[in-house]
């Protein structure tokens, strides 16, 4: 009898998510077997999230699309029948030959989002084709957008802290992040912290088993961070505990700031916020009485109509409490900051100045009357029916019979479904990839583990054979991964140190290091290196001017603020696929009582855009006036179809014009 051939091979989970984990891979007779985490990587510790460790069910799964598919049946009836790579390539470049000859190549939209690609599947060969033909450029504004926008804006592109230093860290707040549902390994790290006398702050609006831990819980009502991080500021200064020495060496617009907070007394902002006024003065206390502090900002202040100002005055707090210049102290948000390459730039030339599409309001550019329409969609690294906001929109612009749309994914997806043309994707165990973690400050390598499954491709041999067939490719250009690598690699500073490191090990670090002392190592990458705390252009730019506060949308139709955060089943849409079940909407005791609603029962939860018919689930772990319904569902997973999505406004955030999901008000009847 033959023996398999059973090897262990390396490889990093790209998920999106901040850990970027080194994974070992079982590989039996060339199918990968078991996923788990090594100790390549100090953070990944050897484990991993139950999430990865099922990843096979998406690689050999019964969803898995194998094969290119031309469309057999009624749009969006998952109706295909199978094609080669030649006939579904010849397709696709006839309609979009026949679309930009008819009417122009802004009638084509490329919609992606790629948080779980790295460099080589998202930015480089894509734009390449589309900044060529002269498409339409989308704004990839979904998640990270107003973050991106605050943290820049104060810092530049300046890492934060490592989660290595939390240990170090007599205070760490966690505010707007659920660290065991994303990002799992920053956990064994607080508690380490915990261990060493550290006090624990969360602020957040459900009691989590992290806030369940935490020396104090601050249970915010969705979308009033901003006033609670501004009386801390205003307490800062007006208690004599802001430290003025570091803001007159290393800031400006201080003043600017400081009238800004002014407005915001403790009193005032716990008001707002639904919380004591006394937690907020003792957090304040807390904080300035500590050393190392260390914040880490999560991505859930950021998704409603304050979050860019909200984030800024989370980021703020370090400065003007003076908490940098030690190990263990200042914030982290996002650590890909600490790279300086450009992926587009080592493929193609800048952009065309074609029309700027906002990814949140694509339902809006599907819909009649958008001039001059879009005639072809092109969707890779993306699920936007389960993921973008106004999901009714999106379906109707989907189904439009004039609408031609190519899928580029791994699974059928609620998306994939309205696909004229649907083409096999590879995952990250089948391609080459190169990932900057933003959690871990690390920058890896990443080899294929297997064959790609049925005739799968990867999005980079997918761009660079239409940059041929549409020719707009150009001799010479980097094309292969390796050349890829290297293209994007030499667009930073520090290139040939980089590529060297890549090639002789896999990882590479940047010229900070990765546990950079922040304010010894790494300062603000603004031009004279301080923190600008009230930039003008985010000033201009935010509606009521940075740090202004917009109130809350509720009405007396729709009183409750619905939140739509992660969960431990799937990356935001992606493997959602292995859940088969149903999922209830959470709903507070006292709401639900109010509503006559009890566990389990059938429920209607409604705005003026749509409607998701579902059970309750009555969540004390929720404050009051709070419901929650998991970010990035499908289809499958409620009555009728709708999810969050369909109640999420299109509306933009302050800066960054990122999404509002959290501004989704809304009423729960029993049906
Ligand atoms: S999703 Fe995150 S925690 Fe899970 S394996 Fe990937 S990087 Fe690690």
């Amino acid at each position: 009898m033959a023996t398999l051939e059973v090897v262990e091979r390396k490889s990093t989970c790209v998920l999106d998510c901040p850990d970027t984990c080194s994974l070992t891979v079982t590989v039996e007779d060339g199918r990968v077997v078991k996923l788990d985490g090594s100790r390549d990587n100090e953070i990944t510790a050897g484990y991993i999230c139950g999430k990865v460790r099922h990843f096979t069910e998406l690689v050999y799964g019964e969803d898995r699309v194998r094969y290119p598919a031309v469309r057999s049946g009624p749009k969006g009836s998952g109706q295909f029948r199978r094609a080669t790579w030649d006939e579904a390539l010849d397709i696709v470049v006839q309609r979009l030959q026949a679309i930009r000859h008819e009417h122009g190549g802004e009638a084509i939209l490329p919609l992606c989002y790629g948080g779980s690609n790295g460099w080589l599947t998202h930015g480089p060969l894509d734009l390449r084709l589309f900044h060529r033909l002269g498409a339409s450029r989308l704004a990839r504004t979904l998640c990270a957008a107003a973050t991106a926008a605050a943290s820049t804006g104060l810092y530049g592109k300046m890492p934060g802290v490592a989660y290595d230093d939390y240990p170090q860290a007599r205070l760490i707040i966690v505010w707007g992040c659920n660290p065991a549902v994303s990002g799992i390994h920053l956990v064994p790290y607080l508690r380490r912290a915990k261990e060493n006398g550290a006090k624990l702050v969360v602020v957040d609006p459900r009691r989590t088993p992290l806030a369940r831990q935490a020396d104090l819980h601050l249970a915010v009502r969705p979308g009033t961070d901003l006033p609670v991080a501004l009386s801390m500021i205003n307490g800062l200064f007006e208690s004599g505990r802001a430290d003025l020495g570091f803001l007159s060496a290393h800031a400006r617009n201080t003043e600017a700031l400081r009238d800004r907070a002014r407005a915001w007394s403790y009193g005032r902002a716990a008001d707002v916020a639904g919380v004591a006024a006394a937690d907020i003065e003792r957090l304040t206390r807390l904080y300035a009485d500590s050393t190392p502090a260390v914040v880490r900002c999560g991505w859930g202040i950021e998704r409603n109509r304050n979050g860019g100002s909200a984030v800024a005055a989370v980021l703020a707090l370090p400065a003007v409490a003076g908490k940098f210049g030690v190990r263990g102290g200042g914030f982290t948000m996002s650590n890909s900051f600490a790279w300086d390459m450009d992926p587009a730039a080592a493929a193609c030339e800048p952009p065309p100045a074609t029309r700027l599409i906002n990814m949140n309001r694509v339902g809006e550019a599907l819909a009649p009357g958008f001039a001059p329409p879009i005639r072809a969609l092109f969707v890779y690294d993306c699920n936007p029916l389960a993921t973008l906001p106004a999901q009714t929109k999106v379906r109707a612009g989907l189904a439009r019979e004039d609408l031609f749309t190519i899928v580029h994914e791994q699974v059928l997806t609620d998306t994939a479904r309205y696909a004229d043309v649907l083409l096999p994707a590879t995952t990250f165990l089948e391609h080459n990839e190169l990932k900057r973690s933003y959690g871990a400050i690390s920058l890896e390598w990443i080899d294929p583990v297997i064959e790609p499954v049925g005739e799968a491709r990867p999005n980079y041999w997918l761009f660079a054979e239409l940059c041929r067939r549409l020719g707009v490719a150009r001799p010479g250009e980097p094309e292969t991964p390796a050349e890829l690598m290297r293209a994007i690699v030499a667009t930073s500073r520090d290139g040939a140190r980089i590529a060297a490191d890549l090639e002789r090990t896999g990882r590479a670090a940047p010229a900070c290091g990765d546990r950079p002392v922040l304010f010894v190592d790494v300062f603000p990458a603004t031009p004279d290196r301080k923190i600008d705390l009230c930039p003008a252009a985010l000033d201009r730019e935010a509606p009521a001017g940075l740090y202004g506060y917009t109130a809350d949308p509720a009405t007396g139709a729709f009183p409750l603020s619905l939140i739509s955060p992660s969960t431990s089943d799937a990356i935001s849409s992606t493997l959602y696929q292995r859940v088969r079940k149903q999922v209830p909407v959470g709903i507070h005791p006292a709401d639900a009582a109010a509503r006559g609603v009890a566990d389990g029962d059938p429920v209607r939860v409604f705005n003026g855009a749509g409607e998701v018919r579902c059970v309750a689930e009555i969540n004390d772990e929720l404050r009051p006036g709070v419901a929650m319904l998991p970010k990035g569902l499908w289809a499958k997973h409620t009555a009728n179809g709708q999810t969050a999505n369909a109640l999420a406004p299109d509306t933009l955030t302050d800066l960054g014009a990122g999404a509002c999901f959290n501004d989704a008000r809304v009423e729960i009847r029993p049906v």
